[in-house]
């Protein structure tokens, strides 16, 4: 499906030797369910190749950390590339953008005297308004919960597809800003009228909207104040002005002229609307595929994918299937507990590691401490909300279906995090342990083997994973930069994963530190 590319190498630095030296626009996507490690490599080839670093799908709803001296920032929105000033950052058509957070960010790097105005964003990219915040989490309060991380992306999305939505481009045109949002504010009202006004409004003040005056607590039949949203749309459309622009058109132009194109991925592969574990999936296709379209190029416009996958283990926030989750549905009840962070777990279960020195303390549980240990290790907690992230072991089935969707080039993160672990159990297969299933044409029942899963989340569930057991290498290899120096025991389990999901592996991380990847020779 990819445009053909040839297999020349980038000549000059040897660390760039896995690009092929006929790519000018190249993504990288997470295979998992997002946290995959991205950033580093976005943020290396951002500074070593890129003319172009672009976004094309989710909204604030993604998070890389940016080094502003001594400070860090969470940005959700702009992407990494903004501290580049000499290259252009895109915010594509796909992407689902809250002009609050765009302005937000913007203003922190003004206040720092940064440059910004190498900004772009889609005037046709969709736009969320106050009320997609309050259904987010309206929705989120049902039977419907799908984990969402209230940043109003999905029910943005919806509107988009009900054909109701807006796009930034309504920012700077106030009739039209108007009569969509009239329309927009009718349709969600009507969803709104069977929940309680106390609860919309402590919803309202949770998200710091009330400030804006867009609350009609005594009106029955609009619950936002349209007029205060018009006002407050159009002053971020003045901010935003220099900013919008047809990207599209600028992408098109950027292939055509050979630029060399950076698409960053959010989220990933397990995690899209269209291949993930549906439905708990973010509302965007986060692969090559939704990446491409949503910065308005063809994904036969994009010359090579790596995808990032972190090893030996995988981690997943909020609900869904994730069956080699390390201690299953108590560590799914564990992570999912109202006020549980990085603090209070530490507290909890405050020797736990991985060292042999060092023993889990529980033989009948072990899985689920052996979880904690590498969530503490990897530093598995959400970056904003220290949140724990559910840990699993490394999933074959899944990634052969993830490298099927985008691609067979990959990096493998975080292998230092299992430097101290004794067994690394790889998941090579599933056995299916439940009711009997139609899947197109094939009939699941019980004790079907499956080597390549079938993201559906009712299907994922019932699957039980068979694992085979490596040795560990148990030493330290976060000063290794060689892959001929890697331990044996790591070089067998990268091989039995290269030959048994038919993937190559380019890049290897020992560390979060740039340096500290080793790429290939
Ligand atoms: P993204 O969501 O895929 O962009 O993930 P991030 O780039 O935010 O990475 C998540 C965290 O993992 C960051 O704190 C990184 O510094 C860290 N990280 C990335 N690669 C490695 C690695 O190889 N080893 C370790 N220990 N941490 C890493």
């Amino acid at each position: 499906m990819l445009k053909n590319s040839t297999t020349t190498k980038t000549k000059g630095a040897s660390d760039m030797n896995w690009l092929n030296e006929s790519t000018r626009t190249l993504a990288v996507i997470g295979l998992h369910f997002g946290d995959e490690g991205k950033g580093k490599f976005v943020d290396k080839l951002t500074t070593d190749w890129a003319d172009i670093v672009a976004r094309g799908t989710g909204g604030a709803n993604a998070g890389h950390t940016i080094c502003i001296g001594d400070e860090k920032h969470v940005f959700h929105l702009i992407p990494s590339g903004i501290l580049h000033p000499g290259k252009l950052n895109v915010i594509g058509n796909g992407v689902a953008v809250d002009p609050r957070v765009v302005v937000e960010e913007l203003d922190i790097l003004k206040s720092k005297n940064l440059a910004t105005d190498h900004l772009r964003i889609a005037y046709n990219a969709h736009l969320v308004l106050p009320s997609h915040l309050v259904i987010d989490r309206l929705r989120e309060s049902g039977s419907g919960k799908v984990g969402s991380t209230l940043r109003g992306v999905g029910p943005t999305y919806v509107d988009h597809y009900r054909r109701i939505g807006l796009q930034v481009r309504d920012l700077r045109n106030k009739d039209a800003l108007w009569k969509k949002l009239k329309l927009n504010l009718e349709e969600h009202a009507c969803f709104m009228r069977s929940f309680d006004r106390e609860v919309i409004r402590d919803i309202m003040e949770h998200e710091h909207l009330l400030e804006g005056a867009y609350f009609r607590p005594n009106d029955l039949n609009v619950v936002f104040d349209s007029d205060a949203i018009v006002e407050q749309y159009l002053a971020y459309g003045r901010l935003l002005a220099q900013h919008i622009e047809d990207t599209d058109a600028l992408m098109y132009q950027a292939v055509k002229s050979g630029q060399r194109i950076l698409l960053e991925g959010a989220q990933g592969t397990l995690l899209s609307e269209r291949y993930g574990t549906y439905p708990y999936v973010t509302a965007s296709d986060c692969t090559t595929t939704g990446l491409a379209q949503g910065v308005g190029l063809s994904v036969r416009d994009v010359d090579q994918t790596l995808g990032i996958a972190k090893a030996f283990y995988m981690s997943r926030v909020g609900g869904g299937p994730f069956p080699t989750e390390m201690g299953g549905e108590k560590s799914e009840r564990w992570c999912a507990k109202e006020g549980v962070t990085r603090d209070v777990e530490l507290r909890e279960y405050p020797s736990v590691s991985i060292s042999k020195t060092n023993p889990i303390d529980s033989t009948t549980t072990e899985d689920f401490f052996m979880g904690v240990a590498i969530r503490r290790h990897g530093n598995e907690y959400g970056a904003t909300t220290g949140r724990p992230r559910r840990v699993g072991w490394f999933d074959l089935p899944l990634l052969r279906h993830a490298a099927h969707v985008v691609g067979r080039d990959i990096a493998l993160t975080m292998l230092d995090v299992l430097d101290a672990c004794p067994e690394i159990k790889i998941c090579t297969g599933y056995i299916y342990a439940g009711p009997d299933q139609w899947v197109g044409n094939r009939q699941l029942t019980d004790g079907h083997v499956i080597s390549c899963a079938v993201p559906m989340a009712d299907i994922l569930e019932h699957c039980e994973p068979l694992y085979k057991v490596f040795p560990g290498w148990m030493s330290d290899i976060t000063g290794i930069r060689s892959r001929k120096d890697l331990p044996r025991e790591l070089l067998n389990i990268v091989s039995f994963i290269e030959s048994e999901a038919r993937v190559t592996t380019r890049v290897l991380s020992v560390g979060p530190d740039r340096e500290q990847t080793i790429f290939d020779e």
